[in-house]
């Protein structure tokens, strides 16, 4: 005879995504799965439950998956039936206010880092000013090293951005709804739970700006040059760990420290972030080569 299930009774299915192949457990009553009397129970993952993807399971009274099925085409994303504009009052507030009140504290700080990265960002949005302004302010800031910003409409994703962004190309693109404030699509750096304490050069570069006497102008033109200054330091500590000047993390950390200067938190965290996005370099790696071959020399002897 089969023993009574509680409702409280829980399944853990073992999901495999069949896009992407990317693997995590579900909890589902049980109940769910074995009172509908049918063979096999379909439930849908929506995107984010295991992956960016989205996708029908086929469950058996076993809580065995036995089928998937993806759709060819999504409505994800209806856009807000009110104006957007309205929620926010522009006033005079500079540009980078307006941004980061549109964005909210995520995705602003993940754009910027983004950007700082040298990674693609694409932003879904029915709001002419982002359309507008976004890709200029994101010039502004970060002159001939910015990276491609796409900003697009919910229909010119559906066409054909989500295919772009979705390709093997774009692994490290930042893809995000600006009108629902929610993140689509971001690299496996920004998975983690959003915490500011990851974000604090980009949040020390908006303290050198004083948003109340400075003009708009003056604000952008400061950024911007801390930003090419941070870039350029990067480069120069790169060829100095290429060239081997600097063999070691600690001397990494002390050039760093010494030469950021104290206003801006360029702490090790970005600067390996900027090295790996940016210039494909990975300075622990190079570093542990480095000891290696000393160790090499050292049994010589
Ligand atoms: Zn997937």
């Amino acid at each position: 005879m089969q023993r009574e299930i509680t409702p409280e009774e829980k399944k853990k299915i073992h999901v495999v995504c069949p896009v992407c192949n990317s693997d995590d457990y579900i909890f589902i009553p049980a109940m769910a799965i074995s009172g509908t009397g049918k063979g096999l129970t379909s439930i849908f993952c929506p995107v984010d439950t295991i992956c960016e993807h989205s996708f029908q399971i086929f469950v058996d009274n076993n809580g065995i998956v036995r089928g998937y099925e993806t759709s060819d085409y999504e409505l994800t994303f209806t856009p807000s039936e009110e104006p957007l504009e309205e929620r926010i009052e522009v006033g005079d507030k500079g540009i980078i206010q307006i941004i980061k009140a549109i964005f909210g504290d995520e995705i602003f700080y993940k754009s910027l880092r983004s950007a700082l990265n040298n990674n693609e960002i694409y932003c879904i949005t029915e709001q002419e000013y982002l359309h507008d302004n976004l890709g200029p302010f994101f010039q502004k800031l970060f002159g001939i090293y910015c990276p491609e910003i796409v900003v697009c409409t919910m229909r010119e994703y559906n066409r054909t951005v989500r295919k772009t962004v979705y390709s093997s190309k774009h692994k490290q693109a930042f893809l995000f709804n600006a009108d629902l404030t929610a993140i689509i699509k971001q690299p496996e750096i920004f998975k983690e739970r959003f915490r500011m304490e990851r974000f604090t050069l980009e949040e020390s570069l908006l303290k050198m700006v004083d948003f109340n006497k400075q003009s708009d102008e003056e604000i952008m033109q400061i950024l911007h040059n801390t930003i090419v200054n941070i870039i350029e330091l990067s480069v120069l500590l790169k060829n100095d760990v290429e060239s081997k000047v600097i063999d070691n993390r600690k001397e990494l950390e002390r050039r760093l420290q010494k030469e950021s200067g104290k206003k801006i938190k360029f702490d090790y965290a970005s600067l390996d972030s900027i090295l790996k996005n940016r210039f494909d370099v990975d300075v622990e790696r190079i570093f542990l080569k480095v000891n290696e071959k000393i160790d090499k020399l050292k049994t010589l002897f």
